[in-house]
């Protein structure tokens, strides 16, 4: 299947577009998804586009019998440039309870950011396209969801 792309910029001076992967195992995570959708609308400069509906899907790595995931993507349309928008995000996961302990261990809210317009970087913080996310259905389903 193709890879999935957000849709190009037509307009140099619109904002950017951002597709954003939410995953949560702990806790209210379709409460925990809503406040997430909520808080990222509300941030600078930013607004939601779309988002998809939760799909529940088994835990890959991190220890044994840890409860299933709860996966969603967020569509946004942002001017914070990628670090910017992941100190954001990362501030959203902290304010949200997140512990961050064993790896690939449970969570209450985990956000990544996987595609940024047509961005392609590498920096020590932010690897864009996530590096991870076309080997993993949990992350594709969504996110063919929003851009469909
Ligand atoms: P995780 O614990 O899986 O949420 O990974 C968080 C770490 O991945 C942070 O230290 C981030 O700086 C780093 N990271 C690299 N690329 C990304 C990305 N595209 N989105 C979110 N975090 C990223």
């Amino acid at each position: 299947m193709n890879k999935p792309v957000l849709p190009p910029r037509t307009d140099p001076n619109a904002p950017a577009m951002a597709a954003i992967a939410f995953g949560a195992n702990l806790g209210n995570a379709q409460k925990t998804y809503k406040e997430c959708i909520r808080r990222i609308n509300a941030l600078p400069e930013t607004s939601v586009v779309r988002y998809s509906s939760l799909i529940l899907t088994d835990p890959v790595g991190g220890p044994a019998g840890q409860p299933k995931y709860h996966n969603g993507a967020i569509l946004v349309q942002t001017r914070l440039e990628p670090e910017e928008l992941l100190n954001q995000t990362q501030k959203i996961e902290l304010d949200l309870g997140r512990v961050r302990t064993i790896k690939n261990g449970p969570r209450t809210c985990d956000l990544d950011i996987l595609l940024y317009d047509d961005v392609v970087m590498n920096s020590p913080r932010l690897i864009i396209p996530h590096p991870r996310m076309y080997e993993r259905d949990f992350v594709l389903i969504p996110l063919r969801e929003i851009l469909s």
